[in-house]
Protein backbone atom coordinates (compact mmCIF):
# COMPACT_ATOMS: atom_id res chain seq x y z
CA UNK A 1 0.00 0.00 0.00
CA UNK A 2 2.72 2.11 0.83
CA UNK A 3 4.72 4.26 -1.96
CA UNK A 4 7.92 5.80 -1.50
CA UNK A 5 8.05 9.83 -0.24
CA UNK A 6 9.15 11.99 -3.06
CA UNK A 7 12.52 13.82 -2.03
CA UNK A 8 11.11 17.43 -2.22
CA UNK A 9 9.10 16.74 1.45
CA UNK A 10 9.93 18.50 3.64
CA UNK A 11 9.03 18.03 7.61
CA UNK A 12 7.95 21.47 9.20
CA UNK A 13 6.81 22.62 12.61
CA UNK A 14 2.90 23.71 13.79
CA UNK A 15 3.71 27.30 13.54
CA UNK A 16 5.18 27.19 9.68
CA UNK A 17 1.83 25.37 8.73
CA UNK A 18 -0.22 27.22 10.40
CA UNK A 19 0.73 30.15 8.40
CA UNK A 20 0.57 28.59 5.30
CA UNK A 21 -2.43 26.28 5.19
CA UNK A 22 -4.36 28.97 4.50
CA UNK A 23 -2.67 30.44 1.64
CA UNK A 24 -4.53 29.82 -1.11
CA UNK A 25 -2.67 26.13 -2.51
CA UNK A 26 -1.59 24.53 0.16
CA UNK A 27 -0.58 20.52 -0.06
CA UNK A 28 0.92 18.92 2.91
CA UNK A 29 0.82 15.38 4.54
CA UNK A 30 0.33 14.33 7.86
CA UNK A 31 2.24 11.76 8.77
CA UNK A 32 1.85 9.35 12.01
CA UNK A 33 5.83 8.68 12.47
CA UNK A 34 5.12 5.91 15.00
CA UNK A 35 3.39 3.68 12.27
CA UNK A 36 4.58 5.38 9.34
CA UNK A 37 0.68 6.16 7.88
CA UNK A 38 0.42 9.39 6.13
CA UNK A 39 -2.19 10.97 4.36
CA UNK A 40 -1.72 14.06 1.86
CA UNK A 41 -4.37 16.50 1.78
CA UNK A 42 -5.18 19.77 -0.35
CA UNK A 43 -6.71 22.90 0.39
CA UNK A 44 -7.11 25.28 -2.23
CA UNK A 45 -8.69 28.33 -2.20
CA UNK A 46 -12.01 28.59 -4.32
CA UNK A 47 -12.05 31.15 -7.21
CA UNK A 48 -14.91 33.38 -9.21
CA UNK A 49 -14.12 34.66 -12.01
CA UNK A 50 -10.42 34.23 -11.38
CA UNK A 51 -10.40 36.10 -8.44
CA UNK A 52 -9.82 34.40 -5.16
CA UNK A 53 -13.06 34.47 -2.59
CA UNK A 54 -11.90 35.01 0.97
CA UNK A 55 -11.69 32.38 3.25
CA UNK A 56 -13.18 29.63 0.77
CA UNK A 57 -12.04 26.47 0.56
CA UNK A 58 -12.12 23.22 -1.48
CA UNK A 59 -10.63 20.14 0.55
CA UNK A 60 -9.15 17.05 -0.59
CA UNK A 61 -7.37 13.97 0.38
CA UNK A 62 -5.21 11.14 -0.63
CA UNK A 63 -4.91 8.26 0.96
CA UNK A 64 -1.26 6.40 1.62
CA UNK A 65 -0.25 4.82 -1.63
CA UNK A 66 -3.69 5.33 -3.11
CA UNK A 67 -2.66 5.94 -6.84
CA UNK A 68 -5.58 4.28 -8.53
CA UNK A 69 -8.00 6.69 -7.11
CA UNK A 70 -6.19 10.02 -6.42
CA UNK A 71 -7.87 12.98 -4.30
CA UNK A 72 -10.99 12.21 -2.70
CA UNK A 73 -13.29 15.45 -2.54
CA UNK A 74 -13.80 15.83 1.26
CA UNK A 75 -16.10 19.00 1.26
CA UNK A 76 -15.70 22.86 1.29
CA UNK A 77 -14.33 24.87 4.63
CA UNK A 78 -15.66 28.46 5.17
CA UNK A 79 -12.77 30.22 7.61
CA UNK A 80 -15.02 33.16 8.09
CA UNK A 81 -18.35 31.24 8.90
CA UNK A 82 -16.01 29.07 10.64
CA UNK A 83 -18.10 26.13 8.93
CA UNK A 84 -17.37 22.87 7.06
CA UNK A 85 -20.01 21.43 4.24
CA UNK A 86 -19.12 17.37 4.11
CA UNK A 87 -19.55 16.62 0.34
CA UNK A 88 -18.08 13.17 1.08
CA UNK A 89 -20.32 10.53 1.64
CA UNK A 90 -18.24 7.85 4.36
CA UNK A 91 -17.91 9.34 7.69
CA UNK A 92 -15.46 6.48 8.92
CA UNK A 93 -13.27 7.04 5.90
CA UNK A 94 -9.89 7.76 7.41
CA UNK A 95 -9.09 11.24 5.33
CA UNK A 96 -12.25 12.50 6.27
CA UNK A 97 -11.53 11.70 10.10
CA UNK A 98 -8.32 13.17 10.01
CA UNK A 99 -9.53 16.50 8.37
CA UNK A 100 -12.00 16.97 11.24
CA UNK A 101 -9.09 16.19 14.12
CA UNK A 102 -6.89 18.13 12.13
CA UNK A 103 -9.61 21.02 12.32
CA UNK A 104 -10.49 20.49 16.10
CA UNK A 105 -6.53 20.49 16.62
CA UNK A 106 -4.97 22.74 14.56
CA UNK A 107 -4.51 25.50 17.45
CA UNK A 108 -2.48 22.75 19.66
CA UNK A 109 -1.04 20.44 16.79
CA UNK A 110 2.51 20.66 18.88
CA UNK A 111 0.91 18.09 21.44
CA UNK A 112 0.86 15.42 19.54
CA UNK A 113 4.35 14.06 19.32
CA UNK A 114 3.99 11.29 16.86
CA UNK A 115 2.66 13.69 14.21
CA UNK A 116 4.79 14.83 11.73
CA UNK A 117 3.74 17.49 8.91
CA UNK A 118 5.51 17.71 5.38
CA UNK A 119 4.90 20.22 2.18
CA UNK A 120 5.20 19.08 -0.97
CA UNK A 121 8.16 21.30 -2.10
CA UNK A 122 5.67 23.71 -3.82
CA UNK A 123 4.72 27.66 -2.96
CA UNK A 124 1.57 27.16 -0.90
CA UNK A 125 0.01 30.38 -2.10
CA UNK A 126 0.80 29.55 -6.09
CA UNK A 127 1.94 25.92 -6.50
CA UNK A 128 5.30 27.40 -7.69
CA UNK A 129 8.30 24.81 -6.78
CA UNK A 130 10.36 25.97 -3.94
CA UNK A 131 13.83 26.37 -4.70
CA UNK A 132 15.37 28.69 -2.29
CA UNK A 133 16.56 27.00 1.08
CA UNK A 134 14.40 29.53 3.07
CA UNK A 135 11.55 28.75 1.26
CA UNK A 136 11.47 25.20 1.37
CA UNK A 137 12.09 25.27 4.98
CA UNK A 138 8.50 27.41 5.16
CA UNK A 139 6.24 26.23 2.09
CA UNK A 140 6.19 29.94 0.66
CA UNK A 141 8.46 31.44 -1.74
CA UNK A 142 10.22 34.68 -1.50
CA UNK A 143 7.43 36.34 -3.89
CA UNK A 144 3.91 35.52 -2.01
CA UNK A 145 6.30 35.76 1.23
CA UNK A 146 6.92 39.57 0.78
CA UNK A 147 3.09 39.81 -0.61
CA UNK A 148 1.95 38.34 2.23
CA UNK A 149 4.27 40.15 4.28
CA UNK A 150 2.36 43.29 2.74
CA UNK A 151 -0.83 42.27 3.15
CA UNK A 152 -0.51 41.36 6.69
CA UNK A 153 0.89 45.08 7.56
CA UNK A 154 -1.77 46.49 5.73
CA UNK A 155 -4.35 43.98 7.52
CA UNK A 156 -2.66 45.31 10.98
CA UNK A 157 -2.79 48.86 9.80
CA UNK A 158 -6.22 49.10 8.64
CA UNK A 159 -6.90 47.53 12.24
CA UNK A 160 -5.58 50.58 13.85
CA UNK A 161 -3.02 49.17 15.81
CA UNK A 162 0.00 49.58 13.91
CA UNK A 163 3.30 51.36 14.92
CA UNK A 164 6.04 52.22 12.87
CA UNK A 165 8.52 51.86 15.76
CA UNK A 166 8.11 48.27 16.45
CA UNK A 167 8.87 45.09 14.68
CA UNK A 168 6.80 43.14 13.15
CA UNK A 169 6.73 40.46 15.36
CA UNK A 170 5.33 43.25 18.19
CA UNK A 171 2.91 44.55 15.89
CA UNK A 172 1.48 41.14 14.92
CA UNK A 173 1.08 40.39 18.86
CA UNK A 174 -0.86 43.98 19.48
CA UNK A 175 -2.61 43.23 16.21
CA UNK A 176 -4.14 39.91 17.63
CA UNK A 177 -4.75 40.69 21.10
CA UNK A 178 -7.01 43.48 19.54
CA UNK A 179 -8.90 41.33 17.38
CA UNK A 180 -7.86 37.70 17.47
CA UNK A 181 -10.38 37.04 13.88
CA UNK A 182 -7.29 38.44 11.99
CA UNK A 183 -5.11 35.19 12.74
CA UNK A 184 -5.67 33.32 9.56
CA UNK A 185 -5.24 36.39 7.63
CA UNK A 186 -1.73 37.66 8.91
CA UNK A 187 1.73 36.01 9.28
CA UNK A 188 2.31 34.88 12.63
CA UNK A 189 5.67 35.31 13.17
CA UNK A 190 7.93 32.33 14.83
CA UNK A 191 8.66 32.24 18.38
CA UNK A 192 5.10 33.46 19.24
CA UNK A 193 4.60 31.33 22.69
CA UNK A 194 1.90 28.67 22.82
CA UNK A 195 -0.35 30.44 25.24
CA UNK A 196 -0.16 33.52 22.77
CA UNK A 197 -0.75 31.14 20.21
CA UNK A 198 -3.80 29.56 21.68
CA UNK A 199 -5.27 33.08 22.29
CA UNK A 200 -5.09 33.77 18.84
CA UNK A 201 -5.94 30.10 17.12
CA UNK A 202 -9.41 30.34 19.87
CA UNK A 203 -11.96 31.28 16.84
CA UNK A 204 -10.59 28.28 15.11
CA UNK A 205 -11.29 26.51 17.92
CA UNK A 206 -14.92 26.85 17.38
CA UNK A 207 -15.21 25.22 14.17
CA UNK A 208 -18.77 23.76 13.88
CA UNK A 209 -17.95 20.04 11.59
CA UNK A 210 -21.38 19.15 11.21
ZN1 LIG B 1 4.33 31.37 -4.42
Amino acid sequence: MKSSRPLTRKSITPEQFRNFIFAGRSVFTLENNETGNYLTFKVKQIKKNYKPVPGKFAIECKTLGDNDHGYKFLGFLDTNERKFKRRYWDTNFIGFKTWVWLLKNLSRLEDFTKLSIYHEGRCCKCGMPLTVPESIDTGIGPECNKRMYANSIQILKDLGTWNDSLTYPENARLGLEADPSIWGQIIIPDGFNKEDEYKAHRLLKAFDIF
